[in-house]
């Protein structure tokens, strides 16, 4: 099925209109038609081959939503017009222990990733969401809860499963203190995930213009990162950080934050590395990790626990168009807080 889509057509060019072909659905595959695609920053880093390499034509998108339009013959899950999302893979080995124990974003020969990656078996090429139609696997399919506009639902399938599972995994609880650093994507998820698991939010943010917002969006508190007094204030107070700036910045200085045996959670992933010291993990026995999207079995959980709890993304709707335009504005940090394209404008 020939499908309007829009491409990176090499390494850091602009994106632009192209045609991908889609398959019929095969007897366990469901064809969706996809009508918002959220825009990560991975989309950006992955586009200008930022992480080192790429496939091009690239098509990014991994924050898909839309209806069934049709079903293999021995699809079981899901029936033509339901509601469902597709998150940053696609397909894993599914006999591996992180497979078996529902961590597919660790399968150990590598989950097929939504775009930028090689279908398993026939070696093509994986397209994203910026595009009209997908054909997946039912096992990778989400099925996102009638509550959540189905507009406001797409960030959830990266920037809310990517917040949701560390606060969950490291074993965040009502009354501990998270700062979330950075308010752009995952940062304004990682708010409103933390708020409704019953943390006190602080955001740590360079952007002093987004402090009403962040009050909105569900944090106790706002503190400007480019006063330096902020980090005297704040020393030890934190039993979380969770990371998500997509530059590099000093890490040092905000693990000074941490409490004793505090936890900072890398989700942001810079293209630069950054020097690290000893010194502020050694005082204070703090931790510092990171932690990659989350597997389809807690992605579910997640979009359960948003529906439960009211949660869904903040979202400007752009037009397919704009995409260039969003990238920049994006790299500014001018986001409020999620470009999502309307793929009805394809
Ligand atoms: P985003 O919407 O562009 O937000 C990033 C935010 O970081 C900005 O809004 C800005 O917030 C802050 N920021 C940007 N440049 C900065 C700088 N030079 N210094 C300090 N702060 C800066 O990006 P996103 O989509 O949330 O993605 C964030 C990062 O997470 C990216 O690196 C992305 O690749 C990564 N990611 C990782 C995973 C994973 O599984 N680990 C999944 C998805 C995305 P303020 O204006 O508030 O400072
Ligand atoms: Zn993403
Ligand atoms: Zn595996």
């Amino acid at each position: 099925m020939s499908t309007p889509a829009y491409a990176a057509i090499e390494a850091k060019a602009a994106l632009t209109p192209w045609t991908i072909e889609r398959r019929a659905p095969g007897a366990h595959e469901v064809q969706i038609e996809i009508r918002y695609c959220g825009v990560c920053h991975s989309d950006i880093h992955q586009a200008r081959a930022e992480w080192g390499g790429g496939i091009f034509p690239m098509v990014p998108g991994h924050e898909i939503v839309g209806e069934v339009g049709a079903v293999g013959s021995a699809v079981t899950k899901f029936k033509p017009g339901d509601r469902v999302g597709v998150g940053c893979f696609v397909d894993s080995c599914r006999e591996c222990s992180a497979c078996k124990e529902g961590e597919e974003q660790f399968c150990s020969s590598g989950m097929t990733a939504t775009y930028n990656s090689l279908e398993r078996g026939t070696q093509q090429p994986t397209y994203g969401g910026y595009s009209t139609r997908i054909v997946v696997n039912e096992d990778y399919v989400l099925r996102v809860p009638d509550s959540i506009p189905l507009d406001r639902a797409a960030p959830l399938l990266c920037a809310g499963i990517t917040t949701y599972s560390p606060l969950r995994h490291f074993g965040v609880k009502a009354g501990d203190r998270v700062a979330v650093v950075g308010l752009g994507g995952l940062g304004h998820m990682g708010v409103k995930i933390a708020h409704a698991m019953g943390a006190r939010v602080t955001v740590l943010s360079t952007s002093p213009s987004k402090r009403d917002d962040a009050l909105k969006l569900g944090a106790d508190d706002f503190a400007a990162t480019s006063d330096k007094a902020t980090f005297k204030k704040l020393a030890g107070q934190f039993d979380f950080i969770l990371d998500t700036v997509a530059a590099a910045h000093d890490y040092n200085a905000y693990l000074g934050l941490l409490k004793r045996d505090g936890t900072m959670i890398l989700v942001g992933m810079p293209d630069q590395p950054t020097p690290l010291s000893a010194g502020p993990l050694i005082m204070g026995r703090r931790r510092l990790v990171g932690s990659l999207i989350g597997g389809i079995r807690e992605t579910q959980e997640m979009l359960d626990f948003c529906a439960e709890h009211d949660v869904a993304s903040d979202i400007e709707l752009i037009s397919i168009d704009k995409i260039n335009e969003a990238y920049e504005r994006m790299i500014k940090g001018d986001v409020r807080y999620r470009f999502v394209i309307d793929c009805a404008t394809f």
